[in-house]
C-alpha cells in the first residue's frame, strides 16, 4: 500500500523514526531532490493513526517541492510530521533526538519550524545536525517576508487585471489576522515600498486578541464574521488562515476578481481551480504566492543576507505574471500552469545534469 502512495507522488524516500527513550515517533518523507536537498519543516501533531501521518507527510512534502521549484530556488522537497500532542511530548531530549535521525540522513533532507514547533525547538535540532534551517538570529520570524512575496504576488495580479500595479483605489478581504494576514494588512495600508495604500481593507478573524490588535492598531481595517469574508464586494480576496477554503460551498458567494494569499493549500481539491477560471477570478497558485518564506530561510544555506535574499522574493511577481501567461497560451488554470512550471523546472535541470562535471 505504501509503495502504491509513493508511486502515485512520486516520492524519493520515507523514513521512519522511534525512540523509545524520548517517546519520538515520526516520519520523514522526501519527495524529490533533484534539484537540491529536500527542504521542509517539522509538523507536530496528534495524529488520529498512522495512515493520517503518513499521507500527510506525502502531501506536505510534495507541495514543498514544487514551491521551491516555482521559486527558482536550488531544493527539494520533504517534511517531518511528528506523532504526538505538543504540550506533552515536547522535551529537549525529544527534539535532540530529532536532530539525530535527521544527521543519519547527511545533508539529503533539511528541516526547519512548523506547525507546534518553534525556533527554541529547533536550537534543540541543532545541537544534533547542522540540517535545520529558521534559527534564532538567523533569517528570522518568516512571517513579514511570506506577507510581503504575497503583496508581490497580489500586484502581479493587480497588473494582469487592471494593468496597475498600484493599490490606489483598490478594496481587500483578508481572511485571519494571525501573522501573516497582521503584515500583509500593514503593507496594504502603505508600509511599502511605494508607499501606495488600499481604498479599503476587510478583515475576519477567530481569535478575539488578533480583533482586539487590529482594532486598536489600525481602526480603519473593518471586521466582518468569519462566514461573510467570502461574499464581499472586492478587488482582492486573499486567505491567510485555513486550508481547503475554496471548495463547492464558498465559490458561489465570491464576488472577488481576484486570489491571493499567503494560506497553504486554499484549494480543497486542483479542480476547483478551474472553476474559478470559468468565473474569471484571477487565482495566484498559493504556493507560489506564499513561496517568500520559504525563500528567505533559503538563504541561510548561502550566508544569510537580507538584501539579497529580499531580492528574490520580489521574483514573485515575475514569477506570477509568467503563470499567468502559461496559462492564457495553454488554457489550463492558473494552478495548472504553475505545477507544469515547477515540474519543467525539474525536468530541464535534470538534463542538464546528465553529463559529469568536476567543480
Ligand atoms: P497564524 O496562526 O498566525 O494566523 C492564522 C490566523 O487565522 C489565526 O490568527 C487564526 O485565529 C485565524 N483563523 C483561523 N480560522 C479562521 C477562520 N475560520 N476565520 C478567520 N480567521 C481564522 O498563521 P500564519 O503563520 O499567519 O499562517 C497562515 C497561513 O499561511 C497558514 O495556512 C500557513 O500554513 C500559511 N503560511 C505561513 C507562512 C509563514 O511564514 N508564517 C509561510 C507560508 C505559508
Amino acid at each position: 500500500m505504501v509503495f502504491n502512495m509513493l508511486k502515485k507522488l512520486g516520492h524519493e524516500q520515507v523514513i521512519y523514526f522511534n525512540d523509545e527513550e524520548t517517546g519520538l515517533r515520526g516520519i520523514t518523507a522526501i519527495h524529490n531532490t533533484v534539484l537540491g536537498p529536500a527542504l521542509g519543516g517539522t509538523r507536530l501533531w496528534n495524529y488520529k493513526n498512522e495512515e493520517d501521518a503518513l499521507t500527510d507527510v506525502l502531501r506536505l512534502s510534495r507541495g514543498m517541492t514544487y514551491k521551491a521549484a516555482v521559486a527558482g530556488l536550488n531544493l527539494g522537497g520533504g517534511k517531518t510530521v511528528i506523532i504526538g500532542e505538543a504540550d506533552k511530548v515536547k522535551s529537549e531530549e525529544f527534539f535532540r533526538s530529532l536532530g539525530r535521525f535527521i544527521q543519519s540522513l547527511n545533508g539529503r533532507y533539511i528541516t526547519a519550524e512548523d506547525v507546534n514547533t518553534t525556533t527554541s525547538d529547533m536550537s534543540y535540532v541543532a545541537m544534533e545536525t547542522d540540517h535545520v534551517v529558521g534559527l534564532s538570529g538567523k533569517s528570522g520570524n518568516p512571517s513579514p517576508v511570506t506577507s510581503l512575496g504575497t503583496l508581490y504576488a497580489i500586484r502581479a495580479c493587480l497588473k494582469e487585471r487592471y494593468g496597475t500595479t498600484s493599490l490606489e483605489g483598490k478594496t481587500f478581504a483578508v481572511q485571519g489576522a494571525g501573522q501573516t494576514g497582521y503584515y500583509l494588512i500593514k503593507y496594504l495600508l502603505g508600509e511599502n515600498e511605494e508607499g501606495d495604500r488600499a481604498k479599503k481593507i476587510y478583515f475576519t478573524e477567530i481569535n478575539l486578541n488578533y480583533i482586539e490588535r487590529m482594532r486598536l492598531e489600525h481602526p480603519e481595517v473593518e471586521y466582518v464574521e468569519p462566514a461573510e469574508i467570502y461574499g464581499l464586494d472586492v478587488d482582492v480576496f486573499s486567505p491567510c488562515a485555513l486550508g481547503a477554503i475554496i471548495d463547492e460551498n464558498t465559490i458561489p458567494h465570491f464576488r472577488c476578481k481576484i486570489i491571493a494569499g499567503t494560506a497553504n493549500n486554499v484549494l480543497r481539491e486542483e479542480r476547483f481551480a478551474d472553476t474559478l477560471k470559468e468565473l474569471d477570478i484571477l487565482y495566484a497558485p498559493d504556493f507560489v504566492s506564499n513561496g517568500g518564506g520559504l525563500i528567505n530561510v533559503y538563504h541561510e544555506l548561502l550566508g544569510y543576507n537580507k538584501e539579497k535574499a529580499l531580492a528574490d522574493v520580489r521574483l514573485i511577481y515575475d514569477r506570477v505574471l509568467e503563470i499567468f501567461k502559461i496559462s492564457k497560451e495553454t488554457g489550463v488554470s492558473t494552478n495548472e500552469a504553475a505545477i507544469r512550471y515547477a515540474e519543467q523546472r525539474i525536468e530541464k535541470i535534470k538534463n542538464l545534469k546528465s553529463n559529469y562535471i568536476v567543480r
